[in-house]
């Protein structure tokens, strides 16, 4: 394998663990990036020589190396039977049911790699020029380990085109059904397969799923950006007593109403196709509210540069959702923006309420599933908040009630 010098001084991150070089960082005085092929296994060492690990390169990247072991060894069918097989025995020690996501990238130390998994049927996400050129290899390794009905490459994913990588399509191999079945906390949900968003389901909610449906009884719900339902139709399980959906995808609520309607038959559902702004807007017009409301929108801060303006939507969002809740109810607020900190999160709900007159009480800071594991030195891999805060009303300020003078004689009588 060729060498990929770095910079001095620039080996300190790999050193504690990242597995990313950037471009800037590599001496292309010794080593030209040029001079290799995207994809193309390389040792990573230090301005001295000495190895840092393994990494395969793409030049045209600004990340123009992913390191995929500490020592040296190609991302070769071994390699990569040997992780696969270790991402997959963790879910299994994780879960009952083979329904998780079974590769998570850096966090699997896989990077460029995710798989998802509903049963027999697996989507991936290839993100990597290293990772497509070794597509055959991982799909024989799945085959042999899990032997699916069928497989779903979503090229769809924009990260695809920072590595020169096709974008837009999906493609099939096998028996893909027209709907997926998820098995998620007891409960199955219906999704689009062929027509679904990203992996066809989102898996990183689960523990959130559950911790919000703890608290329905009895609750009016409303789930915006609901997708097929994960957050309401999981409280409907859980007795709410009516759930309203909100989604721009009218592929994504007719899911909503039948995943509604099989977890809580008869039971009041309403699903509103719009865009969700508009209809919080629209719900408070006309005077509703609910016991739990919950916001779980797309990333709005995709990169650095978006951050003021995605930090706003999120205001925007939080204030508009905490208007709809009912006094002692709960709204349940996520984001799955890496850019936003939990802090972050806080700190935007925190001012939604005190705008209202909200006492806020966070009761659950979550994060994403188990099967989304972070990888402790790279903030990069852990991306999703998920607070739940009891909102209780507090009596409007009244008018000042003592004039100066008053507030003088009641210093004197303190006196
Ligand atoms: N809450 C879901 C996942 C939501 S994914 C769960 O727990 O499983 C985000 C959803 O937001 C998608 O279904 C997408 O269709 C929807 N969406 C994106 N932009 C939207 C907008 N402006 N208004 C309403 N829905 C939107």
């Amino acid at each position: 394998m060729k060498k990929l010098q770095l910079k001095r001084g620039e080996d300190r991150r790999a050193r504690a663990g990242h597995l990313w070089i950037f471009s800037n960082e590599a001496d292309t005085g010794k080593t030209p990036l040029t001079d290799f092929s995207a994809g193309e296994d390389v040792i990573v060492t230090d301005s001295r020589g000495s190895v840092i690990g393994s990494a395969c390169v793409n030049p045209h990247s600004l990340i123009c190396a992913r390191i995929h072991a500490r020592n040296c060894q190609p991302m070769d069918a071994d390699l990569l039977r040997a992780r696969i097989s270790d991402a997959l025995s963790l879910r299994q020690r994780l879960f009952h049911d083979p329904y998780y996501r079974l590769v998570f990238g850096e966090g699997d130390f896989l990077p460029g790699l995710v798989i998802d998994r509903y049963d027999s049927h697996l989507t991936f996400q290839i993100t990597t020029a290293a990772m497509e050129a070794r597509r055959d290899i991982i799909s024989e390794i799945v085959h042999d380990l899990i032997a699916p009905a069928s497989v779903c490459f979503d090229n769809t994913v924009a990260a695809r085109s920072l590595e020169g990588l096709e974008t837009g399509s999906r493609l099939f191999e096998g028996n893909v059904p027209d709907e997926l079945h998820v098995l998620e906390n007891g409960i199955t949900y219906i999704a689009p397969a062929k027509d679904g968003q990203k992996t066809g389901y989102f898996y990183d909610q689960r523990d959130n799923h559950r911790l919000c449906a703890g608290l329905a009884e009895g609750c009016d719900v409303l789930d915006v950006f609901s997708y097929v339902g994960g957050f309401g139709v999981a409280c409907m399980k859980n007795g709410a007593s009516s759930c309203v959906y909100v989604d721009s995808s009218a592929r994504a609520l007719a899911c909503c109403a039948r995943n509604h309607e099989a977890s809580a038959p008869g039971r009041p559902c309403e699903c509103l196709q719009s865009d969700a702004f508009d209809a919080l807007k629209d719900l408070r017009s006309h005077g509703r509210s609910f016991d739990i409301v919950s916001i779980d929108p797309p990333a709005f801060i995709k990169r650095r540069k978006d951050y003021k303006e995605g930090l706003n939507a999120y205001r925007r969002l939080n204030y508009l959702a905490l208007q709809l809740v009912r006094d002692g109810g709960f709204l349940v607020t996520s984001s799955c923006s890496q850019l936003l900190s939990g802090d972050d999160l806080r700190r935007v709900a925190a001012t939604a309420c005190a705008k209202q007159n909200i006492h806020p009480r966070l009761i659950y800071a979550g994060r994403q599933g188990m099967d989304h594991p972070v990888h402790c030195a790279m903030p990069e891999t852990a991306y999703l908040k998920c607070l739940i805060i009891q909102c209780t009303h507090q009596p409007r300020p009244e008018a000042l009630k003592y004039t100066l003078k008053d507030t003088g004689d009641m210093a004197d009588s303190l006196q």
